[in-house]
């Protein structure tokens, strides 16, 4: 198996009820390791830019106003396939299918205010993570 690394965010929702630790207790868990982490307030611009491939979608304005109305926690989750295995922790987009255990199951509020990102892919995760962190940040 390859390791990977993997661009998490914890979103709005879950950094004001203060679940950042719990919520990085499920990746451990999973045995994907957090080898960078901080926390930021994104700006409307910066969270527009992030989600930009969404940009012609119907929640897109939404989503852009909800990730930069709070901190949010932005990590690299490195492991074995760790780009499909963040995504399985996570659980479905909208709680209401996600499978017991996972992230969005416990803690998502709705299929917006759902908790975590996750990249999906390895070209989106070096995106990603070139997005939030520059080289001298990221141990190797
Ligand atoms: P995922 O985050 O599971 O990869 P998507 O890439 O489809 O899901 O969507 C990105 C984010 O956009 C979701 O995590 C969620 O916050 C938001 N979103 C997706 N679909 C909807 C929707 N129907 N209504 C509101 N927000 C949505």
């Amino acid at each position: 198996m390859a390791t990977e690394r993997t661009l998490s965010i914890i979103k709005p929702d879950a950094t004001r009820r203060n679940l950042t630790g719990k919520i990085n207790a499920k990746f451990e868990d999973a045995g994907l390791r957090i080898v960078a982490q901080k926390r930021i307030h994104l700006t409307k611009a910066q969270a527009g830019e992030f989600y930009k491939v969404h940009a012609e979608r119907p929640f897109y304005q939404e989503l852009v106003d909800f990730m930069a109305s709070e901190p949010v926690v932005v990590q690299v989750l490195e492991g074995d396939n760790a780009i499909a295995k963040n995504r399985e922790v996570m659980g479905a987009t909208n709680p209401a299918d996600a499978e017991s255990g996972t992230i969005r199951a416990e803690f998502a509020e709705s299929v917006g205010e759902n908790s975590v990102h996750g990249s999906d892919a390895p070209e989106t995760a070096k995106e990603e993570i070139a997005y939030f962190f520059s080289g001298l940040e990221l141990v190797g």
